[in-house]
């Protein structure tokens, strides 16, 4: 049985209808950059997300800067985050020539370990970015804790983890500021890309909002230097219809991580661990094996799909090489590189299916 690592099609083709719908709305319309259909969602989402605000950008990546740029990030500056997440995280801080602050990870969560950043605070430091990695939250608390000890600005990269709650409050709202994507493979995904940023903060939101459309107010007076991160009318039109189904998605990504966890029990793979005051809604489900790329390759010879994320650490990539950084400087991150492996999670997948790759990994011994 062929076991896809993410097939889109089989999700658009249960709101193919309302979709091209919604679509065609736009269309008629002809308000194709922001405008009603964008102000629409931005509505929807920020309820969903628990926020007063939220600001439609056009990418997770365009969210981080724009972020960054409403609270005055640049030159001199640095900003703490992990060395493990997606580029776009640390290419943010350090496109607007700041410095990324690396801070070692959870070996269980992979996520930004609390414990860990305080002796990375200096005098240059203004912002931290927890990264929710593939559909958990970090830990919030110690980091506001920080965040109010120290005076800085918390941006939490939830681009993964729409949905996500820890303590029963969703993430977006924690932090200073929650930055999104709607990437396609992202758990609510765009038509191509998109983003947004949500805040409780009037006057962030206000900035923000601005900032997105060449920082003009009024128009065509320029306040500040902001840049077309503006988002398109049919992808929050398809948005819309998307987040109405999103809690259902997410649920079934759950029941299909709850029998992974079964089947994977006593194979020689470690499952993922969700801390108790978080609930999942699981972009990735990341095992761990001391003999990944063998396991991978037994996969895909039996036609089972699975992803690397990440195969190299932040630190130690060549664009960051002016950054002072050496191999061995965050040692859980660099052996997560070595032994992490994807499974299929996607919401639409079977049981028969699931029981295929645990089975798969059941029976695979190392050379
Ligand atoms: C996907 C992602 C981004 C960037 O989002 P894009 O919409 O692809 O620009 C940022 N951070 C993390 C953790 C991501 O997974």
């Amino acid at each position: 049985m062929q076991v896809p690592m993410l097939d889109l099609k089989l999700q658009f083709a249960g709101i193919k209808q309302e979709v091209m719908s919604a679509i065609e709305d736009v269309c008629d319309s002809q308000m194709l950059c922001l405008g009603p259909a964008v102000q629409a969602f931005e509505h929807e989402a920020a309820e969903f997300c628990g926020c007063k605000h939220a600001i439609g950008v056009s990418s997770g990546s365009d969210a981080l800067i724009i972020a960054l740029m409403a609270l005055n990030v640049g030159p001199g500056d640095e900003v703490i985050t992990t060395p493990f997440t997606f580029f776009a995280t640390a290419g943010a801080i350090a496109r607007l020539g700041a410095k990324p602050v690396f801070v070692d990870v959870d070996p269980g969560t992979y996520n930004i370990d609390p414990d860990l950043i305080e002796a990375s605070i200096t005098a240059k430091t203004r912002a931290i970015i927890p990264v929710h990695l593939f559909g958990q939250m970090a830990q919030m608390e110690p980091i506001m804790a920080l965040a109010r000890k120290h005076n800085l600005a918390v941006v939490e990269d939830a681009a993964q983890s729409i949905g996500a709650e820890q303590d029963h409050v969703p993430c977006g709202g924690v932090g200073t500021m929650g930055c999104f994507s709607f990437y396609p493979t992202k758990n609510l995904g765009a038509f191509g890309d998109g983003g947004m940023v949500t805040t409780n903060d009037d006057d962030l939101a206000q900035i923000l909002r601005i900032l997105r459309d060449h920082g003009q107010h009024p128009r065509y007076f320029y306040q500040r230097i902001g840049g077309n991160f503006r988002l398109d009318a049919i992808q929050g039109a398809v948005l819309s219809v998307k987040i109405k189904s999103l809690d259902d998605w997410s649920d079934k990504r759950r029941a299909n991580a709850a029998l992974y966890d079964e089947l994977l029990a006593d194979t020689h793979v470690t499952c993922p661990v969700i801390e108790s005051n978080n609930l999942s809604v699981y972009n990735q489900y990341t095992i761990r094996s001391s003999h990944r790329d063998q396991l991978q390759a037994y996969l895909a010879d039996k036609q089972i799909g699975s992803a690397i994320f990440y195969p190299k650490a932040l630190h130690v990539q060549d664009c960051f090489a002016d950054q002072g950084y050496s191999p061995g400087d965050f040692p859980v991150t660099e052996t997560l590189c070595q032994e992490v492996l994807s499974l299929p999670i996607f919401p639409e997948l079977t049981e028969d299916q699931i029981r295929t790759v645990a089975r798969a990994i059941g029976d695979f011994s190392p050379a």
